[in-house]
């Protein structure tokens, strides 16, 4: 932020986007008071913020009036909302306090602003202090992000707002920045965001993120949907004409559009499945949205059906691929039918159909949907999104004492993970994380439920508690009286809800089980010839990330915490966040003395890759990772603080770097002594490892070698692209 006079060129700029956001949020209003509140809003905000500037050069105030912008057109949210978001930063920022906007805007408003500027104050600052910190400060803050949810649901979509606009202009940030908050926005906001059902920030943010991460992929990917999708316009086009024509026929209100791949999730097929470009299939949806006929004896459901059993009279459908999110919403409440198509010159085509209410709630999420029950539209299914609220109300309430850190982590899970619905014995629809057991269930249903089982009957077979449940199964969970928690549970257990009601169970009996954890740690101490200093404890708290000794000795007696992870932890001691023991090590002479850099396993970076690198507490040690890497994102969002620019030149004197590459393709004789003679050979390159197996004529494999960069790396996939025979050659991680 800066300091200059506002110049006539400032005014008008501010008065023209003001201008703007009025025109959306006079729809919004229901009466003049309403528009009125808005108005002041603005007016108060603009006076606070006048004659400051953003990084960017541009008066402050158009940041929250693009904010409240985002409130109203893509969240959808009314006056108050709208009226916080233009107040967001006053607070923080200027002399006025929650109690002056309490006086002027009333209780609602000002409790909005107050919650936003809790989450502001630490979050957007830097602070180099708490580097040393078991406890993440950055953690701490979305534990209050979160505690809002508790609050006031808005607090967290008007800070989703802000930060998808901070994503729009991450420009103006300097790169460790940039760095922090996209890492913050991939760990927390995107995740938060698909919950909440906010599907077009998602989508924003996700390719924002993409842009700055992997600028290559980012653009090449571009630059092959754009031209791709010059090839096929025609293609759809006339796929589309014969279902336009039928739908006419029987008589539908509806409207059909075109949707394509955005570049991130393009991007992610690519990488969790390992494949090229080509490979991505359904690059192309077409969207049937249509008003549903009030005057119909079909209910909006079946007049999904109805339109699915014209289509596919046209062109034949793949029966694996239906997806029937009407009949089993998301649990982020999303609802539509999907199914994929072949058209006539053998594309396949994703057709999704909604209701225009089903399309709201897709788009905007959460506030749609709770102006569709306002308006006295309920049904069982869009109860979904509530019941997750109400989960994350119930997680967050419990747990008021555990620590940010994991916290964040339970959270992240949640956000993340994949579910699958399992039933009662009565039939009842219940989700639960894929992966978990039966005992995992019984936690779900009722915690006396958990504690006091000792069997299930997962579709009427009796089964152990730690069967792993698939989806559709029927499950019946089987207790005794005298049934109690045993420690062993938690080496199965799979959901973070179960488990910490376990844990819950076991603190009754804290003490005796610190003695036993206490008599753990002195005997590993002492095998890996460590004393129990400060220093020493310490560490091994940061990277077990708890709070205290005690709870550390609680954990190991319960199993939780394993001696090997104490030797772990020392052995790794130059980068308490590497995720595995065996990096690659690379000691640089610099003018400042010796800098050590770690190539992080988890990504394996060269040079060429964009990376990032964390500093460890005692400055000398830089670990390297992708900019895009998981690990990277996920320590960036709890320690933006170490997040640093690292400089490949002084790495790349050390020459080589080890990287792994996947090939796909048809069998042929001579084929591998080809391939090894080429790289070998052709590019003088070492190969360390080859795993190659043929299986009916296709083979499949990787190999290891090391490269100088990518440059190089990138020339030879590309001439192994070009041998007879093989079909694909990509990067693959180690
Ligand atoms: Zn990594």
């Amino acid at each position: 932020m800066s300091f200059s006079k506002f110049t006539k060129t400032d005014f008008n700029l501010i008065a023209k986007e003001y201008a703007s956001l009025e025109e959306a949020a006079r729809r919004r209003c229901k009466s003049e008071e309403e528009f009125q509140t808005i108005r002041r809003a603005f007016e108060f905000a603009n006076e606070a913020h006048k004659n400051i500037r953003r990084l960017s050069g541009e008066p402050y105030i158009l940041h929250p009036v693009a904010v409240a912008k985002i409130v109203v057109n893509e969240i959808g949210l009314g006056y108050k909302s709208i009226s916080a978001a233009l107040l967001h930063d006053v607070v923080e920022d200027t002399n006025y306090t929650i109690e002056d906007i309490r006086n002027l805007f009333g209780d609602k408003i000002a409790s909005l602003v107050g919650g936003l500027t809790k989450i502001k104050s630490v979050l957007d600052n830097e602070n180099k202090s708490y580097m040393l910190a078991p406890e993440s400060v950055q953690a701490d803050n979305f534990k209050r992000i979160l505690l809002t949810l508790n609050d006031d649901a808005r607090v967290v979509l008007i800070k989703l707002a802000d930060r998808l606009h901070n994503c729009r202009t991450i420009e103006f940030q300097p790169e460790h920045k940039r760095d922090k908050v996209l890492a913050e926005t991939m760990f927390v906001f995107i995740p938060l965001a698909h919950r909440l059902g906010l599907y077009e920030i998602k989508t924003e943010m996700e390719n924002i993120w993409l842009r700055y991460k992997e600028p290559e992929a980012y653009q090449e990917i571009t630059r092959r949907v754009s031209q791709n999708v010059e090839d096929k316009e025609k293609d759809i086009d006339a796929f589309i004409k014969p279902i336009r024509e039928a739908l006419r026929r029987a008589c539908f209100d509806f409207e059909i559009r075109k949707r394509v791949k955005t570049p991130y999730s393009i991007w992610h097929k690519m990488q969790t499945k390992n494949v090229p470009f080509e490979q991505v299939y359904d690059l192309y949806a077409v969207r049937i949205i249509f008003t549903p006929d009030p005057g119909s004896v079909e209910t909006e459901r079946d007049q999904c059906y109805h339109i699915f059993s014209i289509i596919t009279g046209i062109y034949r459908y793949q029966p694996d691929r239906i997806r029937d999110w009407v009949n089993h919403p998301k649990s982020n409440g999303y609802e539509a039918l999907h199914c994929t198509l072949l058209g006539q010159s053998g594309m396949r085509v994703e057709v999704q159909i909604r209701s225009k209410r089903m399309d709201d709630i897709a788009e905007k999420g959460i506030a749609a949907h709770w102006a569709y029950k306002n308006e006295g539209y309920l049904s069982e299914q869009d109860s979904e999104m509530d019941k997750w609220l109400a989960k994350i109300k119930e997680i967050l309430q419990q747990k008021g004492d555990i620590s940010s850190l994991e916290l964040l982590d339970m959270i992240h899970e949640d956000l993340t993970e994949s579910e699958i619905v399992v039933f009662t014995p009565k039939g009842e629809q219940r989700s639960i994380l894929r992966g978990a057991t039966a005992l995992d269930f019984a936690y779900l249903i009722h915690t006396h439920i958990g504690n006091q089982a000792i069997a299930a009957k997962v579709n009427m077979r009796l089964v152990p508690l730690n069967h792993v449940l698939q989806s559709g199964d029927q499950v019946e969970i089987i207790t005794a009286e005298s049934g109690e928690p045993k420690k062993e549970w938690l080496q199965f257990l799979r959901t973070r809800h179960a488990i910490s009601l376990v844990i819950d169970y076991f603190r009754d009996s804290f003490d005796e089980l610190k003695k036993e954890g206490d008599a753990i740690l002195s005997e590993e101490m002492k095998k890996i010839g460590r004393h129990q200093s400060n220093r020493n404890i310490k560490h091994l708290l940061l990277t077990t990330q708890l709070a205290n000794r005690d709870e550390l000795c609680f954990r190991l007696a319960l199993g939780l915490v394993k001696p090997e992870d104490v030797a772990a932890s020392f052995a790794n001691w130059d980068s308490p966040v590497a995720p595995r023991p065996v990096n690659y090590v690379v000691d640089s002479q610099t003018e400042a003395g010796v800098q050590r850099y770690i190539i992080a396993s988890c990504c394996g970076p060269i040079p060429g890759d964009p990376v990032l690198g964390f500093l460890s507490p005692d400055g000398r040690t830089v670990t390297i990772h992708k900019k895009s890497c998981p690990v990277a994102q996920s320590v960036a969002a709890k320690h933006g603080d170490w997040v640093v620019v690292p400089d490949w030149d002084d790495v790349k004197a050390h020459s080589s770097f080890p990287v792994r590459i996947s090939l796909k393709g048809i069998d042929r004789m001579g084929l591998l002594s080809e391939i090894t003679h080429f790289i070998s050979q052709v590019m003088g390159v070492n190969m360390t490892r080859l795993t190659l197996s043929v299986d009916g004529g296709i083979f499949e494999g990787f190999i290891e070698m090391y490269v100088s960069d990518k440059k190089l790396l990138n020339k030879m996939i590309k001439q192994l692209s070009s041998i007879d025979g093989i079909e694909s050659v990509v990067r693959s991680e180690i």
